[in-house]
């Protein structure tokens, strides 16, 4: 057996076909990154399947097709500093820092932490952050940031994140209840989010001060 390689080139074909993925540079970094590296050593063989896979602590990796819907919303520049809440296995912090100059992401479980951290250096990533704790409070030592990402069900985007977004600035996450979450995009305009709705997802609870209580 060993990693199936030819699933990575389907699933660019599928992304390429259905027109979901249209950003030819975001294809070039979800190429360029090895998610073999940021999966559980189990899971290696199929790290390409479309679907998440346990990470351990109820946490998981998102499947592909989530991820890059994600990133590609965030109309990543290669100058844009990006906040991520939720490093988890560090993947697409890792296909971010591809596409941008500079990603802290925060990561409240101290194990996936170091998880992420690990997975980063074998990738050989030195542009991105990892800190543990809140990320819902953001990091106004970094503030402002360009672009923010939510990898976790939110039961609303939390204030913190919108304060600290600059004004023409992208924020994506998951907002919802524990059923499914609507993918909301915003984009910062006077102080105030213009929100975009792109279609239904499934994701882990964000934990934290404006997540849902534990
Ligand atoms: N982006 C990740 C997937 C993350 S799953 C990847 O590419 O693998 C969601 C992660 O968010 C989990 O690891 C969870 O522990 C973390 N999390 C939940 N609430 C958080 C918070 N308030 N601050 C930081 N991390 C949080």
């Amino acid at each position: 057996m060993g990693l199936k390689v030819d699933m990575k080139e389907d699933l660019i074909q599928y992304w390429r076909k259905s027109k979901i993925i249209t950003d030819s540079k975001l294809i070039d970094a979800f190429r360029d990154t090895p998610r073999e590296k940021f999966v559980l050593e189990e899971d290696i063989d199929d790290a390409y399947d479309d679907y998440p896979k346990t990470i351990g602590f109820d946490q998981t990796i998102s499947q592909p097709t989530t991820v890059m819907i994600m990133i590609q919303a965030l109309e990543l520049k290669n100058t844009d500093k990006v906040l991520e809440v939720g490093s988890g296995s560090g993947y697409c912090a890792a296909i971010m820092s591809r596409l941008s100059h500079k990603i802290i992401t925060f990561e409240i479980i101290p194990e996936l932490m170091e998880f992420a951290q690990y997975n980063l250096k074998k990738d050989n990533i030195t542009n991105v952050e990892i800190i543990k704790g809140d990320g819902t409070l953001g990091y106004d030592k970094e503030e402002p940031y360009d672009k923010i990402i939510i990898t976790a069900a939110s039961p609303h985007l939390p204030q913190p994140l919108i304060d600290q977004l600059k004004e023409g600035g992208i924020m994506v996450a998951p907002v919802g209840g524990s059923f499914g979450q609507k993918m909301i995009k915003g984009v910062k305009k006077g102080n105030k989010l213009v929100l975009e709705s792109m279609g239904y997802f499934t994701f882990v609870p964000l934990k934290g001060k404006y997540g849902y209580s534990e």
